[in-house]
C-alpha cells in the first residue's frame, strides 16, 4: 500500500469527521475545537455515535480515556462497547456523555496529596482539539485528568492552560501591529526523540535494565563512539527493518515520522517528526515512546528510552524545536519581510529572551529527573545552566540596537526599527552550536535539555507560560504609549540591555564558562533534581503560573512533592538493584573465578613448589580486595537505603548525597573487577555485547 492509502487510517481525523458527521454537527465540532465553545450533549451524542461506527468497522473493540498521570507514561482503562439489548442480544454503544467524561479509578496515580483519600475519584475530559485514534483495537480519546475540586493531576490540562495564556498575550501584542486578522496563535514543536536499541535476549539478563532502564554496573568497552563511526552511519539491516515497520506504525497513527537516523552513540539513533501545535505533538511523542518499545519488541529488540543507559557513551535526549504560529501560518519566530514585520520579529524575540532569563530556574526543573541528572553537565549535553545561543549575526544586531551603534552589516548604518529592513539570517546548518542548552535556529528556539523519556509536556508549559508572562508586561507597556514606534524602539533596547546577560554564542561544554556564568553573569546552576526543585515554589514563579492560570499554588506544591518523590523513588530502586546484583551475581562469580585460581595454584604448588604463579597470585589478591570493598560497601549502601528518612526534600538531598555516591564508588570496584574476571564466569552481558551485537 502506498503511504497516502494508510496514513491517518487510524485517527478520527478531520476527513473523517467531515464524511461521516452531518455538517451542523461537524461545524459545531468545529466550533469548540477552534474556539473553545462548549459542546451540547446532543452533538456529543452525534460525535460518539459516528466514532463509535468508524472504530468498530476499523476492528475496535473497546474504547478507553488515554491520559498522561504524572507518571511519566500514559495510562488508559479500557471498557468495551457492549451492552445488552433488552432481547438479550448483544449491541455495540457508546454515548456523549461516556466520550466527554470519565471516571477512571485514579487513587493509584500520584496526586501529591491533591486528592484527600476519602475523595480518590478523579475524571478524564475529552481534548476534542486531538484527535481520536485506535490502538490495539481500543477506540482512544485523549482526555485531561482532573481531581473533582478541578485541581490538574495530569501534563494535558496545564499545557492547554499555558498555551491558552500564550495565544491571549500573543493576541495583544499583534492587535498592536495592527494585525486584526489573526484569531489565534499557537505554539509549535518538533521533538528530536534519541533512543537506544538493544538484542532483548541480552536485555532479560540484566536485572539493571529491566528495573531501571540503565546499566548501573558495565565496564567499558574496548570501542565506544571515538571513531565517530556511527553518526548519520550506515543503519543496518536489523535496525532498518524496525525504523521501516515503526514509521508505518506511527504513520497509520497520524505521527508525521520524518527523518530517522543513528545517533553518536553506538546502538543509538534518533527519529524526529514534522512540528505540530504543541498540544498534539506532546500527544504523539508520548504515542511515539510507547509504539517504539512496542515495534522494538517484535523485532527481538528493546528500545532504551532512558537518559544515561550507558557509561562512557553520549546518553539520549530530547530536543524541543519551538515556535509560535498564527492561525493564518505565520511564524511570528520568522523575520519578516518588511521593517515592519522585523520590528515585530524583534519584540517576540526578545519577548524569549527576556522569558528565558527571568524563568530559567522554571525551564531547567522542567527537565529535571534522576535520569537526565546523569546526562546534564556531562560533556555530551548542556550543562545544567540556561543560557541561549543567537549566532553573531542576530547578536550583532541586538548589540547595535542596545547601543545605538551602526549596525556592522551590509548596511553599515543606525537600525531605526520600523524603517530598516533586517538582513534575512540564514539557517546556518553547518555551524550549529550543538553546546547551547537553548539556540536560535533560523525560525525556531531548539531547548536541548530535556531527556530522552521526558514528556515534553514540562518543557512546554514552563515555556508558553514563561513567554506569555513577557509579552503580558510587553502589551501592557505599549498598549498606552502615544508614539508606537519609539515606544517599541526603546522597549526592545532596554530588553536587550537588561537580558543579554542569558545571550552566550560560546562553547557551553567549557570549564570556563560554568565560572563566567555563575560568577560574572549571576546565571543559575542547578546540577541536580533536588537542586532544581528547590525553586519551583519561589515566589516570582508561584506568581506567575497563577496569574496565568497555569497552576495554582496547591498544585505547584503538589508536582513538587511528586517529583521529587519520583526521584527518591528511582534512586531508591537503582540501589536496591544494585545491591541484589551485587551480592547475588557479582560476588559468588568473582568468588568461583578466585577459587578456580586458588586451586589451579595450590595444584601447580604441589607439583614444583619453585613456582612463581604470579598471575594467579596477583589476581586473586586483587579480586580480594575488591570484593572486600565491594562487600564493605554494598553493606554500607543496605544500610544507607534503610536509614532515608526526613521530609521529601531532604530525602532527594539524601538520596543524592549519601545514596548516590555509594553507587558510584561500587561500581568503580565493580567494573575494575569485571576487566579481571574471566569472561565465562561475568554473570551477565557485557558492554561489548550489549553495544554492538544489533
Ligand atoms: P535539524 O535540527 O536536524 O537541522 P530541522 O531543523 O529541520 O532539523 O528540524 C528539527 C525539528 O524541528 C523537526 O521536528 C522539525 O519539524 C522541527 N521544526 C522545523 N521548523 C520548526 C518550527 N518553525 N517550529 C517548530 N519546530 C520546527
Ligand atoms: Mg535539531
Amino acid at each position: 500500500m502506498k503511504i497516502p492509502d494508510y496514513f491517518g487510517s487510524m485517527v478520527f481525523d478531520d476527513r473523517v469527521m467531515r464524511s461521516v458527521l452531518s455538517s451542523d454537527i461537524y461545524h459545531s465540532l468545529k466550533r469548540t475545537i477552534n474556539q473553545n465553545a462548549t459542546l451540547n450533549i446532543e452533538v456529543a451524542n452525534a460525535v460518539a455515535d459516528a466514532m463509535k461506527k468508524w472504530a468498530v468497522e476499523n476492528g475496535a473493540t473497546h474504547f478507553t480515556h488515554w491520559f498522561q498521570p504524572l507518571t511519566g507514561i500514559t495510562a488508559e482503562k479500557h471498557d468495551s462497547f457492549i451492552t445488552r439489548a433488552p432481547d438479550g442480544r448483544v449491541i455495540m454503544e457508546f454515548s456523549g456523555k461516556e466520550l466527554i467524561q470519565g471516571e477512571p479509578d485514579a487513587s493509584s496515580f500520584p496526586s501529591g496529596g491533591l486528592r484527600a483519600t476519602f475523595e480518590a475519584r478523579g475524571y478524564t475530559a475529552w481534548d476534542p482539539t486531538s484527535y481520536a485514534f485506535i490502538k490495539d483495537n481500543t477506540l482512544c480519546i485523549p482526555t485531561a485528568f482532573c481531581s473533582y475540586g478541578g485541581e490538574a493531576l495530569d501534563k494535558k490540562t496545564p499545557l492547554l492552560r499555558s498555551m491558552e495564556a500564550l495565544n491571549r498575550q500573543a493576541l495583544r501584542i499583534l492587535k498592536l501591529f495592527g494585525n486584526t486578522e489573526v484569531k489565534c496563535v499557537h505554539p509549535c514543536v518538533g521533538p528530536e526523540q534519541e533512543y537506544f536499541l538493544i538484542d532483548k535476549k541480552l536485555y532479560d539478563e540484566r536485572m539493571d535494565l529491566r528495573f531501571t532502564g540503565r546499566t548501573l554496573i558495565g565496564a567499558k568497552a574496548p570501542k565506544g563512539q571515538e571513531m565517530s563511526d556511527h553518526y548519520a552511519g550506515t543503519i543496518k539491516p536489523r535496525v532498518a527493518a524496525y525504523m521501516a515497520e515503526l514509521d508505518e506504525e506511527l504513520w497509520k497513527l497520524g505521527i508525521f515520522a520524518k527523518t530517522e537516523h543513528n545517533e553518536t552513540a553506538p546502538s543509538q539513533h534518533e527519529l524526529a517528526p514534522i512540528y505540530t501545535t504543541c498540544n498534539i505533538a506532546a500527544d504523539h511523542n508520548q504515542l511515539t515512546m510507547e509504539i517504539m518499545q512496542k515495534v522494538a519488541a517484535r523485532h527481538g529488540l528493546v528500545c532504551l528510552l532512558h537518559e544515561k543507559p550507558f557509561e562512557g557513551v553520549n546518553g539520549s535526549g530530547k530536543h524541543n524545536n519551538w515556535s509560535m504560529q498564527t492561525d493564518n501560518g505565520t511564524n511570528l519566530l520568522s523575520p519578516g519581510k518588511t521593517p515592519y514585520e522585523n520590528a515585530q520579529f524583534l519584540l517576540f524575540l526578545c519577548a524569549v529572551i527576556q522569558a528565558v532569563d527571568d524563568y530559567q530556574e522554571l525551564l531547567r526543573i522542567s527537565v529535571a529527573t534522576a535520569g537526565n541528572d546523569l546526562r546534564l553537565g556531562g560533556h555530551e549535553a548542556p550543562p545544567a545552566i540556561i543560557s541561549i545561543f543567537l549566532g553573531d549575526e542576530l547578536t550583532e544586531i541586538l548589540n547595535a540596537i542596545e547601543t545605538d551603534t551602526p549596525y556592522c552589516g551590509a548596511e553599515k548604518e543606525l537600525i531605526k526599527l520600523g524603517a530598516h529592513v533586517l538582513p534575512r539570517f540564514p539557517r546556518d546548518t553547518t555551524d550549529r552550536n550543538r553546546t547551547s542548552p537553548f539556540a536560535f535556529t533560523g525560525n525556531k528556539f531548539e531547548f536541548r535539555m530535556l531527556g530522552s523519556s521526558n514528556s515534553i509536556a514540562c518543557a512546554n508549559i514552563m515555556l508558553n507560560s514563561a513567554v506569555a508572562d513577557t509579552l503580558r508586561i510587553f502589551a501592557d507597556e505599549l498598549e498606552g504609549c502615544t508614539d508606537f514606534e519609539s515606544a517599541l524602539h526603546e522597549l526592545i533596547r532596554k530588553t536587550i540591555h537588561e537580558h543579554k546577560r542569558i545571550i552566550f554564542n560560546g562553547n557551553g561544554y567549557d570549564d570556563a564558562w560554568v565560572r563566567e556564568a555563575t560568577e560574572k553573569r549571576g546565571l543559575a546552576n542547578l546540577p541536580t533534581t533536588p537542586d532544581a526543585f528547590a525553586h519551583l515554589c519561589d515566589e516570582k514563579n508561584v506568581a506567575m503560573l497563577a496569574r496565568h492560570k497555569v497552576f495554582s499554588e496547591t498544585e505547584l506544591r503538589s508536582r513538587y512533592e511528586i517529583n521529587l518523590n519520583r526521584y527518591c523513588a528511582a534512586v531508591n530502586t537503582e540501589a536496591q538493584t544494585m545491591s541484589a546484583m551485587l551480592r547475588r551475581q557479582v560476588l559468588p562469580a568473582v568468588e568461583g573465578y578466585v577459587s578456580e585460581l586458588s586451586s589451579a595454584f595450590a595444584a601447580r604448588k604441589a607439583v614444583l613448589p619453585e613456582l612463581k604463579c604470579s598471575y594467579e597470585t596477583k589476581t586473586v589478591l586483587r579480586l580480594t580486595e575488591l570484593t572486600d570493598g565491594i562487600y564493605e560497601n554494598v553493606e554500607k549502601l543496605d544500610r544507607a537505603i534503610s536509614e532515608q528518612c526526613g521530609g521529601t526534600f531532604e530525602c532527594a538531598c539524601y538520596m543524592r548525597d549519601k545514596v548516590l555516591p555509594l553507587m558510584n564508588t561500587l561500581r568503580t570496584l565493580c567494573d575494575e573487577a569485571e576487566t579481571v574476571t574471566a569472561e565465562k564466569y561475568w554473570p551477565f552481558p557485557t558492554y561489548e555485547k550489549l553495544l554492538f551485537s544489533v
